[in-house]
């Protein structure tokens, strides 16, 4: 008999080691590694993956046996499930939490309860089975009392579990048709068939003209072939009835076909550098630095054209809010129908379909966001990752990894180079590239020389001595302007909602969320008070709940709020506002793009969705209105992100013919990254930046470590997380530094309190092994409501 090691899906008690199971004889010739099968565990039964096969004779010991498959092939990739390994120990998970991650949403399988009562307990039991024998066992409805009595019941067997899969994803089957006849017979039945049988002789000629086609029910039904026909067909024999898999389209609308752009002398060689990695199957990876509007996409392009030209496959990531319809088209205007897409706005049946078609081998090229990096794509002979400096490449949940890693990894597996591109580069990968790590090509001019925008910077603190609108003179000034000359404008304004808080004036009360420690931020349009981290809504108050006075106000602008100023100031514009509460529904962003990108609108705003990718050639404005945003947040990296996100939305203005200019309005107009921004300067801020770092001992100069804990307790919370300090002080040498426990900056999320340990150092042999020790030891603690987590070169400390 052969066993099979399984990594089992159990949340309380995870572990890193597969348990072995026996295979029964039936499935012995079925079961392969990286399929999912159902196997007891306890009581339960539970999902697991598949990772290894073997003999028996190396167990003693009475083994369980397999219950069921989930899969009928593999879903993970021999590649992924050794990937899977190496993520877990690097960010510090569970491989079934990596295994889960790698698969699209829709896979991810869940169990359906059911019980089964005779008819006499259902009869006993009204208020548990209200007269059904089988109902589904939902724990969210029942209160303790009946579950009591459930368990009661399962215990001495008079009622019984059964588990049903539930998988979210499922293929669309189609009805369709095919004909029994062959031509000469199609003749000979056409005979006997009345002329006024219309929807017959249709049919059958539609069979006599494709004899081998499998006609979809819905196309004949449109062909004027009704149902009662088709009935017919199938009683006489004409046409067997069979039922296909439809494949979703995520893609809305067709594209015509594009041809490679000439290129210029910086792009000829990026093309050729990456190429000859290509060709030579190294896995090098290029820092690809080429300035806004340089034609890095062009760069990309081609080079995935070479990679496909010897018969690899391609695999591009974008960032979360970057993967525009434009980049997406533009892409399968150049490869056609072997694009596959994935993306967490399509919906989880058209991720499905897109997997499949990757998993079978039928895309070869797969543009995507941060989970794409695990799409089953084999013979990779290229992976390319646009902005790579972008937040969103680092999953904020376990398990927390950074997608440049995993690219990198893949890339080793695969002997294919990596491009990661960028107009401000990470200060991680930018050092890199001067060590010699990664090879760095530059992009220095922009395409077809366009300049570069002319941008000014407006001192708000000056602005507000005469001016108390959000938007200074110098910006609405050119916002007339260019409405008068028929152009586009982009404002960016980094917050939702309407306003920031609102605040009685007489007694100076801010409503917090009552589960969080934070002020609630005021939404007009759906007339409540949002908390933004749990969700908490509540009516906005019309007087103080404290001191009873009518006089509450609102302060700070959210991006509502500016639209409905914008509006007032220029009645004529036509202006669109992109935000989370805009995009919510599927489709919307697209649809926001492309009536901008239509001109059918003069004025986008907007948060930060609005600064990246987008290519808008009739925009020749772009204002920040607030450029210290980000600036205010008490982390060492704000200042980074602060010159990456001027840069990106300057980069929106004048980027075809027309010379674009860029309004900047700050209270801290002579911060170095605002100043830097302003001449788009990234040498002088990489310089600037690297020393702040040496100074405050800070990445890229040391690696980092967050661990966060939290619980509903915070004296439990710190008591732990000081435990945990005074454990990891033990085992470091003194070169580490070991900074807290600290309360987070906002201490209280949702009822749980977080407090954090940042761990700085260099070289740490006995790191590793302390950290998996902290996290063992931390399941056990579980059950007290304690949760653990370590982050592996987190983005921010805060
Ligand atoms: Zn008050
Ligand atoms: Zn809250």
């Amino acid at each position: 008999m052969q066993v099979a090691q399984i990594i089992v899906d159990v949340p309380t008690r995870q572990t890193n080691n597969p348990y072995s199971y026996l295979i029964p004889e039936s499935l012995e010739k079925q079961i392969q590694s990286g399929m999912r099968v159902q196997v007891p565990f306890g009581r339960r039964r539970v999902t697991g993956f598949v990772i290894g096969l073997s003999d028996k004779t190396s167990f003693d010991g009475k083994l369980k046996k397999i219950s069921s498959l989930v899969d009928l092939s593999p879903v993970i990739t021999p590649e992924l499930l050794k990937l899977s390994e190496w993520m877990a120990d690097k960010t510090f998970s569970f491989k079934i939490s990596c295994l889960q991650t790698m698969l699209p949403g829709g896979m991810r399988t869940k169990f359906k309860k059911k019980l089964l009562a005779t008819d006499q307990i259902r009869d006993t039991y009204p208020a548990i089975f209200h007269g059904q024998n089988e109902i589904d066992y939902d724990r969210q409805k029942f209160n303790n009392k009946t579950i009591a009595e459930i368990l009661a019941l399962r215990k001495s067997n008079q009622i019984k579990v059964h588990y049903e899969l539930s998988s979210h994803a499922k293929p669309i089957l189609s009805r369709a048709y095919k004909s029994k006849l062959n031509q000469q017979q199609i003749d000979h039945v056409l005979i006997d068939v009345q002329k006024r049988a219309v929807g017959q002789r249709r049919l059958l000629k539609m069979l006599y003209e494709q004899p081998s086609q499998t006609f979809l029910q819905s196309k004949l039904l449109h062909e004027g072939v009704g149902k009662q026909v088709l009935d017919t067909a199938v009683k006489q024999g004409w046409v067997t009835e069979t039922q296909v898999r439809r494949i979703r389209n995520p893609f809305l609308q067709p594209v015509s076909k594009s041809y490679p752009l000439d290129l210029n002398e910086d792009q000829q060689t990026a093309v050729n550098r990456i190429n000859n990695a290509i060709g030579k199957q190294t896995d090098t990876t290029f820092l690809l630095e080429g300035v806004t509007g340089s034609g890095k996409t062009e760069v990309y392009l081609q080079a995935m054209a070479h990679a496909l030209s010897i018969g690899k496959t391609a695999l591009m990531l974008v960032p979360e809010i970057t993967l525009t319809p434009q980049i997406v088209g533009r892409i399968r205007s150049r490869f056609g129908d072997q694009v596959a897409m994935l993306h967490s706005a399509m919906s989880s049946g058209e991720r499905y379909d897109e997997w499949q078609r990757i998993n079978s081998g039928q895309a070869k090229v797969v543009v995507g966001v941060r989970s794409a990096i695990f799409a089953p794509l084999e013979n990779i002979g290229l992976i390319i990752m646009d902005e790579e400096h972008d937040s969103s490449y680092k999953q904020s949940d376990t398990p927390r990894y950074q997608t440049r890693d995993v690219a990198k990894w893949r890339a080793a597996y695969n002997h294919c180079p990596v491009v990661l591109g960028s107009a401000t580069p990470s200060l991680e990968s930018r050092a890199r590239a001067m060590k010699g790590v990664y090879q760095l090509i530059m992009l220095p001019h922009r395409f077809n020389n366009h300049a570069l925008p002319h941008v000014s910077i407006v001192d708000m603190k000056d602005e507000m001595a005469h001016n108390r609108h959000i938007l200074s003179k110098r910006l609405s000034n050119l916002i007339t302007d260019r409405l008068e000359k028929h152009e586009q404008i982009i404002l960016l304004l980094n917050r939702r909602g309407y306003s920031s808080f609102i605040m009685c004036r007489d007694c100076g009360y801010v409503p917090q969320c009552p589960n969080c420690d934070i002020s609630l931020t005021m939404h007009k349009d759906t007339h409540t008070l949002n908390c933004h981290l749990c969700g908490h809504k509540e009516p906005i108050p019309t007087v103080c709940p404290k001191c009873h006075s009518k006089r509450i106000r609102h302060y700070g602008i959210g991006s509502q709020q500016l639209e409905e100023q914008v509006k007032d100031l220029f009645p004529t514009a036509r202006v669109l506002r992109m935000d989370v509460d805009t995009t919510r529904k599927k489709g919307s962003h697209e649809a926001i793009i492309n009536k901008f990108g239509a001109h059918k609108a003069d004025i986008l705003l907007g948060t930060q969705m609005i600064a990246k990718g987008l290519d808008f050639p009739e925009v020749t404005l772009v204002g920040v209105l607030n450029a210290d945003s980000a600036l205010q947040f008490p982390d060492f990296r704000s200042s980074e992100r602060t010159f990456q996100l001027l840069t990106q939305v300057s980069g929106r203005s004048g980027r075809a013919d027309k010379q674009g200019e860029v309004v900047i309005q700050t209270f801290n107009p002579d911060h170095y990254a605002i100043q830097l921004a302003k001449t788009q300067d990234y040498e002088k801020f990489y310089h600037t930046e690297m020393r702040i770092r040496h100074l405050g001992k800070y990445p890229p100069y040391y690696f980092t470590i967050k661990i966060t804990g939290s619980s509903p307790s915070e004296k439990q919370t710190a008591y732990e997380m000081h435990q945990i300090a005074g454990f990891l002080r033990r085992y470091l040498t003194n070169k580490a530094i070991v900074l807290g426990p600290t309360p987070k900056t906002i201490t209280r999320v949702n009822n749980r309190y977080f407090y954090q340990i940042i761990i700085k150092y260099r070289q740490e042999p006995k790191l590793k092994a302390a950290l998996d020790d902290v996290l063992v030891k931390s399941q056990t603690k579980q059950q007290g409501g304690l949760l653990i987590s370590i982050d592996n070169e987190p983005l921010d400390f805060m």
